[in-house]
């Protein structure tokens, strides 16, 4: 059998930022690399590069990280597998972490891949669960599998790190400690523009008025149940008195409801909104995956025995075209500023 190599026992997050904005998935897995370090009895260490952005380095230490590795040049202003993987990859061969975390996010699962791939370990994509076998000093990295039917967990035995993606919203953001401290060790890395084989041309902004769904407090979220137009008009309705955004499932999708980057669950986002209005779901798991950690969930639907039903906090049993004008009539005479 192949011995593994030990390793620093320590625990990687990296720091994904756009133009010195950080991700709030970087502090979630922050959070949970901390837990992680604990079982493992070791620290939790992030990898921030970019161009000029020290003044996220207090916002890390505060959220729980013990180490900053800070790779800081004008060739990473914006992320580029290419760039970002070299970079990862040197101070992964330097420090030897026993995991690295990153978060499910377009750049996350590009650099994930890359970097799995350059020092051929495993990778678990959209992981839901993270916990570690201390003896074995094994991450045990669960998520969804065939279909969402079952929940795998799967293990990287023989390579290092250990590496899982997780989507945003799906860790808990761990309490900020204000003045928390840590040690940054500033790295450089040997790369010239000119032998790189992708170049950034043009950034075009996208432009988008709306709460995006993934930040939303209050989402309403409809599915196939959402029967014509008329009712879909109601649950837009319903979303704006309660300042929230309209989310479905891919019923809602496949009907033309709502658009795909509205799709919540496996294959769509996961969300983690204050309320959570489930208009017509029926509740599969491919879509509760997606909203089950909502802290209040309120079903609307005419089968009182569907899971939707069982996982909500509250159940109204009914047509969503009589239900909706009942909510929205209640809630805009609740929400009405009063009248000294
Ligand atoms: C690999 C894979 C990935 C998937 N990924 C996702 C995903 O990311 N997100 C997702 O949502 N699904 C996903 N699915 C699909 C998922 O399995 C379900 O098919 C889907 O969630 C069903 O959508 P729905 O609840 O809107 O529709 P249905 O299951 O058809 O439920 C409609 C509900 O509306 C109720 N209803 C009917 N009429 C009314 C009315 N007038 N008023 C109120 N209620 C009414 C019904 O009782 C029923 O409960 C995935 C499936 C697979 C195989």
């Amino acid at each position: 059998m192949q011995a593994v190599k030990q390793t620093a026992n320590e625990v990687w997050v990296f720091a994904e930022q756009l133009e010195g904005t950080l991700s709030n998935v970087t502090l979630e897995l922050i959070g949970a690399a901390r837990a992680l370090a604990a079982d493992l009895c070791g620290t939790v260490a992030t990898v921030l590069i970019g161009n000029q952005v020290d003044e996220l380095i207090p916002t890390l230490f505060e959220h729980g990280t013990d180490t900053v590795y800070y790779v800081n040049a004008p060739i990473f202003q914006w992320y580029r597998a290419e760039t970002y993987s070299r970079a990862f990859c040197e101070l992964i061969q330097k420090y030897e972490p026993e995991i690295l975390l990153m978060g499910a996010t377009t750049t996350g699962r590009d650099l994930a891949g890359a970097v799995a791939t350059a020092l051929k370990t495993g990778l678990t994509a959209d992981c839901t669960g993270l916990e570690l076998d201390a003896g074995q000093k094994l991450l045990l990295a669960s998520r969804p599998a065939l279909g969402g039917n079952i929940m795998a967990t799967i293990v990287c035995e023989k390579h290092r790190p250990q590496m899982a993606t997780v989507r945003p919203k799906v860790m808990p953001m761990p309490e900020r400690i204000s003045g928390r401290t840590g040690t940054v060790i500033y790295e450089q890395v040997e790369l010239r523009e000119q032998s790189l084989k992708t170049k950034v041309l043009e950034i075009v902004r996208e432009h988008s008025a709306d709460t995006k769904m993934e930040d939303a407090n209050i989402i309403v979220s409809v599915g196939r149940g959402v029967q014509n137009e008329h009712t879909l008009v109601l649950a837009q309705t319903l979303a704006e008195v309660l300042g929230g955004v309209v989310g479905g499932s891919r019923g809602a999708v496949e009907k033309g409801l709502v658009d795909d980057q509205h799709q919540v669950g496996q294959t769509g986002q996961t969300v983690r909104p204050k309320l959570y209005i489930a208009v017509g779901i029926s509740g599969a798991i491919q879509h509760t995956v997606g909203m089950n950690r909502a802290q209040t969930i309120i079903a609307i639907n005419t089968d009182e025995t569907c899971p939707m039903m069982k996982l909500a906090t509250y159940g109204i049993v009914g047509d969503a075209a009589l239900v909706l004008p009942a909510l929205i009539h209640e809630w805009t005479a609740a929400l009405k500023p009063s009248i000294a």
